[in-house]
């Protein structure tokens, strides 16, 4: 039996490779070239013929330049199903890494190749998507083979080098509800809080984008050094910095304080992949993208995490409320990305939070220390109201945010409605907090407010009150 040695290599209760069966014989000629990174990258070329898919490594992969020979290595027949194979294959399994498809199409058998397979040469021509033209194969002594590109209106000298597919790009944004979404259409995720990052990956360099396009490329040093090191060509990714206290929560705070302390502990959640080695991949369903995510953040240092998801929202927001986390997001499986906000993602709060900006503060008449800090989300242009908080402000805070506060003070109160308070500075409404609080009042105040940290990352302008829509 032809599939003997590719069954005997396997267990499949352990990996998810297909267990396959020779097919009847077909007409057919397909061909994948698959991008296997196992112990050593390489890739697997297979040529379906006679109801399997005969097999060779080609450690630097097919080159379109004539005067380049690549090593071949004949290997075990797989059976066809193999053809669509993409996965991770687990550690302790033969081969274990990750298989991406690389190029897949047709192929053309030039001469006979079962033959050709007797004595040594094949020659064919492929019809790929990036693979395109006449090749030859010899076999120079038991399991090895050159192969090389055939002088034809396909061959070029040199190495085609993709380009990023784009380097800017609008983040998708979740909608504030107060229920989990009901039905198969769901993942869920843990929701994060640290700073929303896009990171460009490109020629072995990364630059971390925030959502107003700041560049915090040299704020996470070892987050972009670890991006930069991936075995990819280029790639953009979408996630969130953070960093995590010793609970393993997130924390907004923590990250702002070991930023100022030049403590480099941070970790980046990718969450999505919106390119890879030149191909724009928004328009994928979102799990096709995380998959392939899955598999390029694979083998990364430690500080890149994959944002695992699972499918009972149930028991992630029973999580995230036992831990005491921000709160949950839902993600629509079959949903492409798209900038800007929408209904496909959905984020759930364990409390309410949110930014609000700020628009004066009071300090205490008997020392002049920071008392309060007063705050508003605009509406129609407009600032409006919300409060004041005095708690969740350590000393140290409370002098730095006086002397960030002074540059921006100004005479007239910001908001909408005048505020009768003899001690407030009034400020231009443009840095913005985050703010626990238990809930708004009646008349539109914030009960129990708490100040969890500065935003450096959204511009004041964008602050709304975020309505509990009900879905
Ligand atoms: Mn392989």
């Amino acid at each position: 039996m032809k599939l003997k040695e590719y069954k005997k290599k396997r267990n499949f209760l352990r990996t998810t490779e297909p267990v396959g069966d020779i097919a009847e014989e077909s007409s057919a000629n397909n061909f994948v070239v698959q991008l296997h990174r196992a112990r050593a990258k390489h890739f697997d070329l297979r040529l379906e013929h006679k109801g399997v898919l005969i097999s060779f490594a080609v450690p630097k992969g097919l080159s379109n330049n004539p005067k380049e020979k690549r090593l071949a290595v004949h290997v075990e027949d797989h059976p066809l199903d193999y053809m669509n194979f993409e996965g991770i294959i687990p550690k302790g399994n033969y081969g274990a890494g990750t298989v991406d498809i690389f190029d897949s199409g047709t192929y053309i058998p030039l001469e006979d190749f079962d033959k050709g397979l007797k004595k040594g040469h094949l020659k064919f021509f492929l019809n790929g998507e990036k693979l395109k033209g006449a090749w030859n194969m010899f076999r120079t002594d038991e399991q090895n083979w050159l192969a090389v590109k055939i002088e034809d209106q396909f061959a070029f000298a040199g190495k085609k080098k993709t380009k990023l597919a784009f380097d800017a790009a609008p983040v998708q944004l979740a909608t504030l509800v107060s229920r989990l979404p009901k039905g198969k259409d769901w993942v869920f995720e843990i929701k994060y809080d640290g700073y929303r990052i896009c990171a460009f990956v490109e020629n072995g360099k990364a630059r971390l984008c925030t959502r107003n396009g700041n560049d915090y490329t040299t704020k996470f040093p070892k987050i972009s050094k670890a991006l930069s090191n991936l075995d990819i060509e280029n790639a953009v990714f979408d996630g969130e910095v953070v960093a995590f206290d010793e609970n393993g929560r997130s924390d907004f705070g923590l990250l702002q304080s070991n930023l100022k302390s030049g403590k480099n502990n941070f970790f980046f959640v990718v969450f999505d992949l919106l390119a890879l080695d030149g191909e724009d991949l928004r328009a994928l369903p979102l799990l096709q993208r995380k998959e392939k995510l899955q598999r390029v953040l694979y083998k990364a240092e430690n500080m890149l995490l994959f944002s695992a998801h699972v499918e009972n929202g149930k028991e992630t927001f029973a999580f995230a409320k036992a831990h005491n986390l921000e709160g949950v997001i839902a993600k629509k499986i079959n949903a492409p990305y798209v900038g800007g906000r929408s209904n496909d993602w959905l984020k759930i709060k364990c409390g309410h939070r949110q930014e609000f900006v700020i628009g004066g503060f009071a300090t205490s008449e008997k020392n002049q220390v920071l008392s309060a800090i007063y705050l508003g989300y605009y509406e129609n242009k407009k600032l409006i109201y919300v409060g004041k908080v005095g708690t969740g402000l350590s000393d140290a805070l409370r002098q730095e945010l006086r002397q960030k506060f002074e540059k921006l003070a100004r005479k007239t109160c910001p908001f909408s409605s005048p505020i009768d308070d003899k001690n407030a500075v009034w400020l231009r409404p443009t840095l913005v907090a985050e703010i626990k609080y238990a809930e708004l009042t009646k008349d539109n105040l914030l009960r129990q407010p708490s100040f969890v940290g500065l935003r450096g990352d959204k511009p004041a302008k964008d602050v709304h009150l975020e309505v509990k829509n009900e879905d």
